[in-house]
């Protein structure tokens, strides 16, 4: 392993404290947010986003439903 060679970090989304940076000499994108950085392979990286999609499209299903019948907002609230 070579450990003097420097990687080629990629922006691919995001800015500084919130970002996704790829290296593709490694072909690991790290997920920066925060003090948090997370390295994933590229594979897993992909799987990741499939699963924050679904998340993210279900959640604004949820929110949908909500709008959609107000009276479920306030009284019943767990949080
Ligand atoms: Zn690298």
């Amino acid at each position: 392993m070579n450990t003097t060679k420097q990687c080629r970090r990629v922006l691919l989304a995001g800015s500084e404290g919130c970002q996704v940076v790829y290296c593709p000499d490694c072909e690991i994108a790290e997920l920066e947010i925060g003090a948090m950085n997370i390295r994933l392979e590229e594979s897993v990286f992909r799987t990741v986003v499939n699963m924050l999609n679904t998340a993210t499209k279900k959640l604004e299903g949820i929110q949908g439903v909500l709008v959609g019948y107000p009276h479920m907002l306030g009284r019943g609230r767990v949080h």
